[in-house]
């Protein structure tokens, strides 16, 4: 009998995390996916049908997905009562890896956000969101393919961590009151007060992901990017912290600016930068970034920035990961868009593009780059979807199912 009450557990195998992080995959993985709410339905059948063809494509017979259904939102409050089950995070935690539709946030459903709860219950303490130029994707600036940066932002701290008292609350005045005694603090009695935690543990354990990174992909550079020039314990600590470790366990590989006035002398160089400066020069120099480690707050602003930048901000990808247990979410980082659901209709890219990601992190690069080969053929030939057509000139508008299909057609 099935240890879960609604998840069916297909035939096959599970991903196997051994000491060190190395993933171990089989020839049949079980995967977790979640459809999504709203638009997901469409783009989750759109993705699939593309993710089993570009498997097929790579392997033939030998290798494909074991998918298993898994439950969020509101299919999961239809089928089992809970827009969040508890099966689900145990699923997830036995299996490893899972991708996701977008999820609709229930009002007064006593979360957040889903997302974010999944983040924190699975403690996916990175959120990775890469950001690149795909031949023939409209862009609002002149050299969107000078862009070619990741970001690592932190997933479980900062003023995301929900440590925050409304404005005239007795637990507000008791915070303020003691601010002032002890503190000398003297805060606008009329203020709502939150807290910013930015501990040394969660600012290394995604520095550390980030250099990781570096090195697996031989890029050049990883940058801290903080407002540590205003906040100096919380903001200006990650940036030290994050030179901190690279001294302690990376100075056969890597160096800090600090400690090499900027000649890294052939090693990943790290080095930091305010924020607001960050976001003027990804726009007037943006070659000189390629790996971003920062926190929770600067990462969701430069993400959403830097992908505008590509054009992709209906198309970027993005993965929530815990590189310590293996434990990784790829996701959608649009939302539902609930006037366009079931019309068959939106762009599924973001979440092939998340699968691209997946399949890397398994260790099925050639499905990815026949992933990544076919979509930059589909979009450089103008067969797009709706988003991409009114903004490009001569663009053939194809239906959600119909792209899947014409970028199946280039694998
Ligand atoms: P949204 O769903 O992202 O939609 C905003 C607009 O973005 C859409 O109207 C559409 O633009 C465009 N868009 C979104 N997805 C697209 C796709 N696949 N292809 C092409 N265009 C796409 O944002 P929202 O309306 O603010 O949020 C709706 C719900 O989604 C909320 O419940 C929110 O909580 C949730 N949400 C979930 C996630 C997630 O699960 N990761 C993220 C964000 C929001 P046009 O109207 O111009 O065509």
């Amino acid at each position: 009998m099935s240890r879960f009450q609604h998840i069916q557990v297909p035939q096959g195998e599970t991903i196997a995390i051994r000491s060190g992080g190395a993933i171990q995959t089989p020839d049949q993985p079980i995967i977790g996916f979640i459809e999504g709410d709203g638009t997901g339905p469409d783009i989750w059948k759109a993705s699939k049908y593309l993710f089993d063809a570009a498997v097929k494509h790579c392997y033939g017979e030998k290798r494909r997905i074991a998918w298993m259904e898994i439950f969020a939102g509101e299919k999961a409050n239809r089928v089992c009562g809970s827009y969040m089950p508890e099966e689900t995070l145990d699923a997830i935690r036995e299996f490893q890896v899972a991708i996701k539709g977008p999820l609709t946030t229930p009002i007064g459903g006593g979360f957040r956000s889903l997302n974010v709860t999944l983040r924190q219950k699975l403690d996916l303490f990175a959120c990775v969101r890469p950001v690149r130029y795909f031949k023939g994707v409209p862009s609002p600036v002149v050299n969107p393919h000078y862009v070619d940066m990741i970001i690592f932002r932190e997933n479980t701290e900062d003023v995301y961590a929900g440590f925050e008292l409304p404005q005239g609350s007795p637990e507000a005045q008791k915070l303020l009151q003691f601010c002032h005694t002890e503190f000398g603090w003297d805060i606008r009695p009329d203020s709502g007060v939150g807290v910013k935690p930015i501990s040394i543990t969660g600012s290394k354990r995604l520095i550390r992901a980030a250099i990781h990174h570096a090195i697996r992909h031989k890029r050049k550079s990883v940058t801290l990017v903080h407002k540590g020039n205003i906040m100096k314990y919380t903001e200006g600590a990650f940036m030290k912290w994050g030179y901190d470790l690279v001294r302690e366990e990376f100075s056969e590989v890597a160096v800090g600016w600090e400690d090499c006035k900027g000649d890294p002398g052939g090693k990943i160089l790290v080095k930091d930068t305010i924020a607001d400066i960050f976001l003027q020069q990804i726009l007037t120099r943006p070659k000189e970034f390629e790996v971003i480690a920062t926190m929770n707050l600067n990462g969701d602003y430069m993400s959403d920035a830097l992908a505008a930048q590509v054009g992709g901000i209906g198309i970027a990808p993005g993965a929530n990961i815990n590189y310590e247990t293996g434990a990784a979410v790829f996701e959608a980082t649009h939302g539902t868009a609930p006037k366009y659901a079931n019309l068959d209709k939106v762009n599924p890219s973001s979440v092939v593009l998340s699968g691209v990601m997946m399949f890397e992190y398994i260790g099925w690069q050639e499905v990815a780059d026949a992933l990544v080969n076919a979509m930059t053929k589909t979009y450089t030939a103008k067969t797009v979807t709706y988003d991409f057509a009114r903004l490009m000139k001569d663009a053939q508008e194809l239906k959600c199912s119909e792209f899947a299909k014409a970028v199946a057609d280039n694998l």
